[in-house]
This record gives structure tokens, C-alpha cells and sequence, in this order.
């Protein structure tokens, strides 16, 4: 019985099983010949972080139960210009980052804070890159193309030159979303009676042309950009720094099983990009969070990756190894993570 894990095999094993066939003379073969391939680690790209008195608790409470299920890191991604009631400043998350590399921090400005100073201050103090997050042009009604505005230019820039990752929230699904529990029209009601009329087209459109204009930035959509796969296989061909995320929209809820026709379109999709998708779950830490939520978010969006069955390695690029070379982490391992059972 010969067993791989090659993309076309729609139910790959592990290598190891393949190895067993003849390793040792083929003495093992056939020994735990239904393992299934399995990824190494996690790691979280799109992690929110809030004040806490205890967060430095939390954060340890969430490892020593998350790391069971083989998460080796989070990024931290609101690294404030200034702290906030209950943000964190990026000086803050440096200081909870430092000496702990189960954690990475991103910056987060506002719209409001083009300067460069803070962001290259927040470089220096070990940020991963930059968060930005479009809703507020729909909450404030302001233009949709802001980012393309002369103030941010020389941020931009600087993500250029030093090749930085960004997760951007650029659009935000109209209609409810009653499997991931997200509420109808969110942000656009508010903004539709402030008075907006451009659409969630024209937050897409400003994100893709200045991901064109930095060829050199890697743009991060939060959210699949809330569009189809069909439309970001097309986005993904055409703008070859763009990536996605696979927070909300990635998601199996517990004691479901995703049905054959969608898992085999997404797993299409996701061996052809394996290099465009990073692991992330939107979950949150601290002040006004509910722990048991939290579980159930991370545990349904590695549900849904396990539940593609996906080749070996385009498991690790998705689970772990991408995060580590665009947010250039240090790569996970035994040694950190000691040795993974089960
Ligand atoms: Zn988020």
C-alpha cells in the first residue's frame, strides 16, 4: 500500500509514513500508516491586545493552554502612537514583548498620525511592521482614499524601503454573519447615516493601488477583504504583494465538518496560494474579553485549516512559516517550543 502527501492525493499522510516504507529496511512499514499530516506550529498574526492589569497573566494563561494545541506565538497587532483608556501604546507592547518570543508587536496608527517619528521609534524598539485599519474613513466619513492622501507618503515609503509587512482592515462585509456571530452592515450603518456613499469597492480599489505603488511592502488583507475566492484569485495574480489573512472568514464552528464541494474548492485554492495565506484569528486579550470565546475562535479557525486537508508543506506555510518570513520572527522550534506531544 503506498501512501504520499503529494497536492493531488486529496487525503495526504504525513512524510514520515511514506519514509517508514522503507527506512530500516522497512521494518516500521505500515506502522501508523493513517497518521495524517499535521502541522508543527501556529503562530497568530492578527491578535488584539488590551489593557489589563493582569495581561502579563492572561497572556501566560492563554499560552499554557493554547500551546497544547501547538501555538508558538501571537502577534500583538495595536501598537498605539499614545496610549489609550484601554489601547496600548506601541511603547507598551514593546515592554510586554521584551524577553518573551512567544509574542511580536505591530504599529498601529491611527488615521490621524502620518508622522514618521513614532513609527520609526517603534521600528527601532523591535516592531514587525505597521496595522492600519480603513473602518474608520466609514465610521468618520471621511474619503475612502485617504491612505493615498501626500501625509502618508513618506510612511509608505518607509515600508517600501525596508520591505515591512502590513495587516490592513480594508473593507467590511455588508449583509450579517450569523455563523461567525458578526453583526449586520457593521461600521456601514453608522457611516451610511453620516452620509458615505462610496462603497466597500472603493476602500478595496485605494488598498490595491498602493499596494502597486510599494512593490516592496507585503499587504496583508485582514479578512480575505471580505471578497470571494474567485476575486482574490484574481487580486492575487495581479498584485503579487498582496496576501490574506484567515481571520472570521476561515472559520468551522465547533461539531461542524465543512461539506465535501467546499473543502475541495478551498483546498484548491489554498495549496495554489499557500504562499499568500497566513494563520490569524481576530481574537482579543484583556479588559472585556471573554476567555471561553476566545478558546472557541482560535480552536474553529485551526479547524478550519485542518479540515482541508492540506499537503504537508503547504500546511506549515500556512500555520506558521509565512508569518515567520514576512514579520521576520525567528523561525519556531523544537528547542523553544520543546518537543510537541500530541
Ligand atoms: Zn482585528
Amino acid at each position: 500500500m503506498s501512501r504520499s502527501s503529494s497536492d493531488s492525493d486529496l487525503y495526504p499522510h504525513s512524510p514520515d509514513v511514506l519514509e517508514r516504507e522503507t527506512a530500516d529496511d522497512g521494518f516500521s512499514s505500515g506502522w501508523g500508516l493513517h497518521f495524517q499530516t499535521s502541522e508543527r506550529y501556529w503562530i497568530d498574526c492578527h491578535v488584539h491586545a488590551r489593557r489589563a492589569p493582569n495581561l502579563r497573566e492572561r497572556v501566560d494563561k492563554w499560552f499554557e493552554w493554547s500551546m497544547a494545541y501547538r501555538q508558538a506565538q501571537f502577534i500583538a497587532i495595536d501598537g498605539r502612537p499614545e496610549a489609550s483608556e484601554t489601547g496600548l501604546s506601541y511603547e507598551e507592547l514593546a515592554e510586554l514583548v521584551k524577553g518573551d518570543d512567544r509574542l511580536a508587536f505591530l504599529y498601529y496608527p491611527g488615521i490621524d498620525t502620518p508622522d514618521v517619528e513614532p513609527l520609526e521609534h517603534a521600528l527601532e524598539l523591535g516592531a514587525r511592521g505597521l496595522k492600519l485599519w480603513s473602518p474608520t474613513f466609514v465610521l468618520e466619513a471621511r474619503p475612502a482614499d485617504e491612505f493615498e492622501h501626500p501625509k502618508w507618503e513618506a510612511t509608505f515609503k518607509i515600508v517600501n524601503d525596508r520591505k515591512l509587512p502590513i495587516l490592513w482592515h480594508v473593507t467590511q462585509r455588508v449583509t450579517d454573519s450569523p455563523y461567525t456571530g458578526g453583526g449586520r452592515n457593521a461600521y456601514w450603518g453608522v457611516g451610511w447615516e453620516k452620509g458615505v456613499t462610496y462603497t466597500n469597492e472603493d476602500l478595496l480599489q485605494s488598498f490595491l493601488r498602493v499596494a502597486k505603488a510599494h512593490p516592496d511592502g507585503h499587504f496583508i488583507g485582514a479578512h480575505q477583504l471580505h471578497v470571494g475566492w474567485d476575486r482574490l484569485e484574481e487580486i492575487f495574480e495581479e498584485y503579487p504583494n498582496v496576501y490574506i489573512d484567515t481571520s472570521i472568514g476561515c472559520f468551522v464552528r465547533w461539531g461542524d465538518t465543512m461539506y465535501p464541494e467546499d473543502q475541495e474548492k478551498l483546498r484548491e485554492f489554498f495549496i495554489k496560494y499557500a504562499d499568500r495565506i497566513l494563520f490569524g484569528t481576530d481574537i482579543g486579550m484583556g479588559e472585556g474579553y471573554n476567555l471561553e470565546i476566545e478558546h472557541l475562535s482560535l480552536m474553529g479557525h485551526m479547524r478550519f485549516v485542518r479540515q482541508l486537508r492540506l499537503p504537508y508543506d503547504e500546511l506549515q506555510k500556512v500555520s506558521h512559516q509565512n508569518t515567520e518570513k514576512l514579520f521576520r520572527l525567528e523561525p519556531s522550534s523544537d528547542v523553544r517550543m520543546g518537543n510537541i506531544r500530541p
